[in-house]
């Protein structure tokens, strides 16, 4: 996989997910900008250690304007873009009759309406260029619904929804758009859940067990670099035909 000369941005990028996606594309040779919080300076160095170009640039990805400024920043500062994985995402877990609307507007304006604003910005520039992958990171609550999770599933199954239709309308071109769907991946996000089940009395192990096995048949988590090599499929001239997909990757989650 050679994607030196290539430019992929990928939301949400200091952590978990977004981070191993990163380390794979620098890894094939591409130039990566990062955004996220945190120790954004740490996973710019991880990252830049692959020997290719890597900027952060800080976004609230929640505001459109952000968004807007985000991409103006990547035209001045990188001048092209032909990777786009939408990546960043946030849970809130509590029954429907109890969830906080602004935790549902939250979810929302991350998990979906910053997908379609990426969507739209990132695709003229791979329309002119000729070229482009879009790739984004769903999950299993794309596809089925959880208890609790009102606001993310609603969200993931209208990112796949979106997926189909970008995943349409450049059918015909050298653009592609897919999702990919993972089960659960041990990252800040899911240690949140397991935190909460021990903190009413099992252990972290004991927790991280009762959710992989309430889920997951393997017993074990997907990893960031298991869904950062199926990024670089995706971006390979393999997935140059694999148009308006959600792959689930979630060790047997949706076999059952
Ligand atoms: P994570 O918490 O480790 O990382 C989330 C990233 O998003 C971080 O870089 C964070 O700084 C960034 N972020 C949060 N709010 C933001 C905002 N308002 N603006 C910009 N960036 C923001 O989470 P993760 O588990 O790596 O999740 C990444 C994606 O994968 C999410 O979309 C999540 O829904 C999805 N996913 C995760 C799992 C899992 O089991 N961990 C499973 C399926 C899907």
């Amino acid at each position: 996989m050679d994607l030196r000369g290539k430019t992929a941005l990928v939301t949400g990028s200091t952590s978990g997910i977004g981070l191993g996606i990163a380390h794979a594309l620098a890894r094939a040779g591409a130039d990566v900008v990062l955004t996220g919080f945190g120790d954004a300076l740490a996973a710019v160095e991880a990252v830049a250690a692959h020997g290719t170009q890597v900027w952060h640039l800080p976004a609230d990805l929640s505001d459109p304007a952000q968004i807007e400024a985000l991409f103006e920043q990547v035209q001045q500062q990188v001048g092209r873009l032909d990777i786009l994985v939408n990546n960043a995402g946030i849970q809130h877990v509590a029954p429907v009759e109890r969830f906080a609307p602004e935790a549902w507007d939250r979810i929302i304006a991350l998990n979906l309406s910053a997908v379609f604003h990426c969507t739209r910005l990132a695709l003229p520039g791979m329309r002119a260029a000729g070229w482009g992958r879009i790739v984004n990171i769903a999950s299993v609550h794309g596809l089925v619904g959880s208890v609790g999770k009102a606001a993310y599933v609603a969200a993931k199954h209208g990112v796949i929804g979106l997926t189909k239709v970008v995943g349409l309308e450049t059918a015909d071109s050298p653009v592609t758009c897919n999702a990919l769907c993972p089960g659960w991946v041990l990252t800040p996000l899911v240690q949140q859940q397991i935190d909460a089940r021990a903190a009413d009395g099992q252990t972290v192990t004991e927790a991280q067990q009762a959710l992989l096995a309430e889920k997951q048949p393997s017993g074990a988590f997907v990893t960031p670099e298991h869904l950062g090599e199926l990024v670089l499929f995706l971006c390979s001239e393999a997935g140059s035909q694999v148009r308006g997909a959600a792959w689930n990757v979630d060790g047997g989650w949706l076999a059952q």
